[in-house]
């Protein structure tokens, strides 16, 4: 999963991209970068690690000029290694070209097998590349050739691309991952950015606008903004488990906002999967925090932070190996004895994918003296891998893929385990004209091309 920002129209175009990544860290922690242009030639810095060690006065200092993207990366495609990192920068004969991507094309591996057989060359890989490669080979501005070859691209992408001339901000036709349209005035004058979550936007000192729409082209250049449709849309699949998971608590995406999202999970899980007798909620930190609140309200069982997050572990879950996340469980939560001693608890989460962190947390919890736990999820069972950027494993690694609830709470060693219905999930993420539900269901907007 990654993150990414934009902007066109301020002279301190890269430290306000860098300000923008630094909202967007939770949605990538491997690398981070930044091209920024004066108009002309394209810059680029990036690095392994986090946004507010990587970007340093000195490294902004090598980022000069009015516009820039950024992009923090957590691969889902490609390893974890810094020529996989983005902004990805070409030079093609309408000079350099930079991409910042969130998101996976399904069809990335015919595309680059018939590009390489062209003679193309790939510095990285990843997917995005071969974005690169497609807009070398177009006409026009860098606008028109991202219209013109929208058509050959298949999966998620939310996009962000600059020549040097004008930004470009891109949202694939199903709208898969969020993008959202910023706008700023100040004594510098006007600028446009765009960004993965609207907080990263208000961080800038920006406004929320709009969302890229599905299908739309968004060119942000001297006297403000143009926008490019797709003719044919096939509608809506915007990725629900944004609101399960991904997103930040105080983000919109899709027009709704991710607290509110989640603590109508938690309420609805609270109907569909009761704990009777339990005698206090706990939440998950973070991911957990709204949903347990909604399950606590719904069942009137008290609700206790009985789990306490340090602030110096990042996500676990991002960690690129087991082994490493299985580290970091311990080092991140601590449970509160006195709350749990003794008691009957109901454990909620946003989801159990391999379960390796949730049955640590159980661990936890019993050796803090739970006499019983009942674990809920706040979203259906994770049984399908995504295909469109979220870094889900194979079916083999996935807990609910293979076993029953029994069967999932004797691996997770908790007393029961609930999850929320499908129905109940859409039910209450509110209405919208059409969720991806793939990673619950199975039902994959597009195929995934191996060949
Ligand atoms: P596990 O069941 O041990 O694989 O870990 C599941 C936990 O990791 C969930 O409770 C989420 O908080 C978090 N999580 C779920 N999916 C992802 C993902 N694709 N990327 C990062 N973290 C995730």
């Amino acid at each position: 999963m990654c993150g990414v920002f934009g902007i066109f129209g301020h002279p301190e175009a890269a430290r306000l991209a860098s300000i923008g990544l630094h909202a967007l860290q939770h949605r990538g922690q491997e690398s981070a970068g930044i091209a920024s242009s004066p108009g002309g030639e394209v810059f680029l810095q990036r690095a392994m690690g986090h946004v507010a060690q990587i970007f340093d006065e000195a490294t902004l200092a090598n980022l000069p000029g009015i516009m820039a993207i950024g992009q923090v990366r957590y691969s889902t495609t490609g390893a974890s290694r810094l020529r996989n990192a983005q902004p990805i920068c070409l030079d093609t004969s309408i000079g350099s070209l930079a991409v910042a991507h969130n998101g996976n094309l399904v069809n990335a591996v015919p595309l680059r097998a018939k590009l390489a057989a062209e003679g193309a060359l790939f510095s990285s890989g990843t997917d995005t590349e071969v974005i690169l490669h497609l807009l070398a080979r177009q006409q026009g501005s860098l606008g028109e050739r991202m219209l013109a070859i929208m058509p050959m691209l298949q999966g998620a992408y939310s996009l962000l691309l600059t020549d040097g001339r004008e930004v470009v901000a891109v949202r694939d036709p199903y709208g898969y991952r969020p993008l959202a349209l910023g706008f700023r005035r100040d004594a510098h004058g006007e600028a446009w950015m765009a960004a993965s979550e609207v907080p990263a936007i208000n961080l800038v000192g920006g406004e929320f606008v709009r969302e890229v729409e599905p299908g739309e082209v968004v060119v942000m250049r001297q006297g403000g903004i143009r926008s490019l449709r797709l003719a044919k849309l096939p509608g809506r699949k915007a990725c629900v488990f944004e609101h399960v998971y991904f997103a930040r608590p105080d983000s919109v995406i899709f027009g709704h906002t991710v607290y509110e999202t989640r603590k109508r999970f938690g309420a609805q899980l609270a109907r569909e999967a009761p704990a009777l007798g339990a005698e206090v909620v706990i939440p998950v930190p973070d991911s957990g925090i709204a949903a347990a609140l909604g399950y606590a309200r719904e069942s009137g069982i008290p609700y206790e932070l009985g789990l306490i997050r340090s602030h110096y572990v990042g996500r676990t879950f991002i960690q690129p190996t087991v082994a490493l996340r299985e580290i970091g469980v311990r080092r991140k939560l601590s449970p509160v004895k006195e709350i749990i001693a003794g008691k009957s608890i109901v454990v909620v989460d946003d989801s159990l994918v391999r379960g390796t962190t949730s049955r640590q947390i159980i661990g936890l919890l019993r050796e803090a003296g739970a006499r019983e736990i009942h674990l809920r999820i706040s979203s259906p069972p994770t049984a399908w891998p995504c295909w469109y950027g979220i870094d889900t494993p194979d079916r083999d690694q996935l807990l609910a893929a293979n076993k029953t609830l029994e069967e999932i709470a004797a691996f997770i060693t908790c007393d029961s385990v609930g999850y929320l219905s499908p129905e109940g999930l859409l039910q209450a993420a509110g209405p919208h004209d059409g969720w991806c539900t793939a990673c619950f269901t199975g039902e994959y907007p597009e195929q995934l091309l191996t060949a």
